[in-house]
């Protein structure tokens, strides 16, 4: 099992997850940030850091679409191990369902 980043972190990405992984197995895009599969130790320390309840166990049905996303991504972002500023309409974003086709495939900066 790991932990994978769902379509809630997109246009949200406080980055509260990334201060408390013990093995900074977290990488940034654009607008969301995603979990390298092979580097999570399944701690779930990360799964209530998030405001936006983004961060789901991959066994869970909503984190399937996602796992495959995490596992690409993850190796093609920067790593980010510091939260920084989240967007400054990122409030507006929460809960808003139907982000997936904002997905921005650039890497962020971390
Ligand atoms: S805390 Fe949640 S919303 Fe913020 S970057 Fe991490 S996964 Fe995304
Ligand atoms: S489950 Fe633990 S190791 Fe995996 S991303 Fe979350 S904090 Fe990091």
């Amino acid at each position: 099992m790991t932990y994978v980043v769902t379509e809630n972190c997109i246009k949200c990405k406080y980055m509260d997850c990334v201060e408390v992984c013990p093995v900074d197995c977290f990488y940034v895009g654009e607008n969301m940030l995603v979990i390298h599969p092979d580097e999570c130790i399944d701690c779930g320390v990360c799964e209530p850091e998030c405001p936006a309840e983004a961060i789901l166990p991959d066994s869970d049905d909503k984190a399937t679409p996602w796992v495959e996303l995490n596992r690409t991504y993850s190796t093609q972002w920067p790593n980010i191990t510091r939260k920084g500023q989240a967007p400054a309409d990122a409030d507006e974003w929460k809960d808003k369902p139907g982000k997936k086709e904002l997905f921005d495939p650039n890497p962020g900066s971390p």
